[in-house]
């Protein structure tokens, strides 16, 4: 079965995201005076791009990104919650940036976790199950895994499961394909992808570098995100990465 998550599409204005502060109604459908991602120019033209295709680690990119980050990943990678395709800037919903804030703690809490579990660190898992699951036993690895599935789970809601018709008259086949409505579902579903060992992701150590990407992309595992990392590496002896060019 295909995970879908590649295909996620998404709609972004050729100026970019601003933020504007205003009442309005969130996807949830609750009031609120807040910050809200708009197009910069409201009649702009729109570019569909392929998130999760351009970054595989999208979810790793949202769980390490500095707070006032939003504005710019909106821009890279469109908005979370916006759903099917738009003619103009003007018919992307506004979404509120609280929006990004709470999956983006979301996914810091459930990377952290998931980073416990992998490590099989005890004090971290005590630092990454919340309080009162952690008081509940002396097995706290089987404790964090149940609770890292239920929590993964419940965020992966936002998809569906579908047939596809072969594209042609030839020998292909019907395939079963999930496919996610919206980029958070996605971004969550990678993230499953990645508990699950469909992929693995890893940060570049390559001086002035910090990207993200998939270390068993391609024939064998890498460790550099590119050749030109790797040269550089190379060249200044030991790794280390700067957190602020991460995307
Ligand atoms: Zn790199």
């Amino acid at each position: 079965m295909l995970t879908g998550t590649e295909a996620a599409e998404t709609w972004i204005p050729h100026g970019g995201f601003q933020l504007e502060r205003r009442k309005g109604k969130t996807p949830e459908g609750s009031l609120l005076t807040t910050d809200w991602l708009v197009p910069a120019w409201p009649h702009d033209d729109l570019t569909a791009v392929h998130p999760i295709a351009e970054q595989p680690c999208l979810h790793r990119v949202l769980a390490s990104c500095p707070h006032d980050h939003v504005v710019k990943l909106a821009g890279l990678y469109g908005l979370l919650t916006a759903t099917g395709k738009v003619a103009r800037a003007s018919d992307l919903p506004p979404e509120p940036v609280e929006t990004w804030h709470r999956e983006i703690r979301a996914l810091r809490n459930a990377t952290a976790l998931w980073d416990a579990v992998a490590g099989k660190d005890d004090a971290a898992l005590h630092r990454a199950l919340p309080q009162h699951q952690a008081a509940k036993g002396k097995n706290l690895l089987g404790l964090a895994r149940e609770h890292l599935a239920r929590r993964v789970t419940e965020k992966i809601a936002g998809g569906r499961l579908e047939l596809i018709a072969p594209p042609d008259e030839g020998p292909s086949q019907f395939t079963l394909c999930h496919r996610p409505v919206r980029l958070i579902d996605a971004i969550w579903q990678r993230f499953a992808e990645e508990i699950a060992g469909l992929i693995a992701c890893t940060r570049c150590p390559a001086p002035g570098c910090g990207r993200w990407f998939p270390r068993n992309g391609g024939r064998s595992d890498r460790q550099f995100c590119s050749h030109a990392c790797q040269v550089r590496a190379w060249r200044n002896g030991s790794p280390s990465f700067d957190a602020k060019r991460s995307f």
